[in-house]
C-alpha cells in the first residue's frame, strides 16, 4: 500500500448491521495491514466474552459516558440497542494530525456525522444477502438474548435504507473475499491523487 507517510490519511469507516461480521473482516484486515489503526469506541454495553477493555471497547457507566459526553470527547454519540456507543474525538483528529490511516465501526448514524465532519472519509457498507442469514448469525454468535437480537434485526432493517450515502457496499458471502474486497478499497484510496502530497 502507498505508505501513509507521502500522502493524506484513509478514515475508513465500516458499517452493516449487527452480525455482518464487522468485527472479524476489520480484524483480518488490520492483521493484513497492520499500520492501520483500530479507533476504540466507548460504549455502556456490558463486555461480551472475550471482549477486552480499551481493545474492543472502552467499557463504561451510562454516568461515565454522559460525563464524557458532555466534556465533548465524542465526535458522535449513539444509543443502539439500548446502549450508549461514542467515537472518540482526540483519537481521530490525532489520527488525521499526525498522517495515520484508522478504521472505525460506526452504525449508520455515527457514519453520516463522521462524513459530515470529514467528508473524506471512505464509507464502506457490509452486509449479508437476507434477513434470515443475519438472523441466523446472531443466533449462532449466540452473544445477545433473544430481545436483544430481535431489537438488532429491527434496527438492521432501518440501517439498510442508508446504503444510498455509502462509497462501497460488499456483501459478506465468503469471508475470505470480503477481507481482500475491504482491503482493495484500501489500496485504491491510498492511490487517489488528491491523497498524495
Ligand atoms: P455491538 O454492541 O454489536 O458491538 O455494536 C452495536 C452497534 O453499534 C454496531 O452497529 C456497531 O458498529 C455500532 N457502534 C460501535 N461503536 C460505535 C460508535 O462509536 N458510534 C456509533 N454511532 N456506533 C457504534
Amino acid at each position: 500500500m502507498e505508505p501513509a507517510a507521502r500522502r493524506e490519511p484513509i478514515l475508513l469507516v465500516v458499517s452493516g448491521p449487527s452480525g455482518s461480521g464487522k468485527d472479524s473482516v476489520i480484524a483480518a484486515l488490520r492483521t493484513l495491514e497492520p499500520e492501520i489503526g483500530y479507533c476504540v469506541s466507548t460504549t455502556t454495553r456490558t463486555p461480551r466474552a472475550g471482549e477486552i477493555e480499551g481493545v474492543h471497547y472502552r467499557f463504561v457507566t451510562r454516568d461515565d459516558f454522559e460525563r464524557m459526553a458532555a466534556r465533548a470527547e465524542f465526535l458522535e454519540t449513539r444509543e443502539y440497542a439500548g446502549n450508549l456507543y461514542g467515537t472518540p474525538k482526540a483519537f481521530v483528529e490525532d489520527a488525521i494530525r499526525s498522517g495515520h490511516d484508522i478504521v472505525m465501526k460506526p452504525e449508520v448514524n455515527g457514519a453520516m456525522k463522521i462524513k459530515e465532519l470529514y467528508p473524506q472519509a471512505v464509507l464502506v457498507f457490509l452486509t449479508v444477502r437476507s434477513e434470515d442469514e443475519l438472523a441466523r448469525r446472531l443466533e449462532r454468535r449466540n452473544a445477545d438474548g433473544p430481545d436483544d437480537i430481535a431489537a438488532r434485526l429491527e434496527t438492521a432493517k432501518s440501517e439498510a435504507k442508508a446504503i444510498a450515502n455509502y462509497d462501497y457496499l460488499i456483501l459478506n458471502d465468503e469471508f475470505d473475499v470480503t477481507v481482500a474486497q475491504l482491503r482493495a478499497i484500501l489500496r485504491a484510496e491510498s492511490l487517489k491523487v488528491w491523497r498524495l502530497k
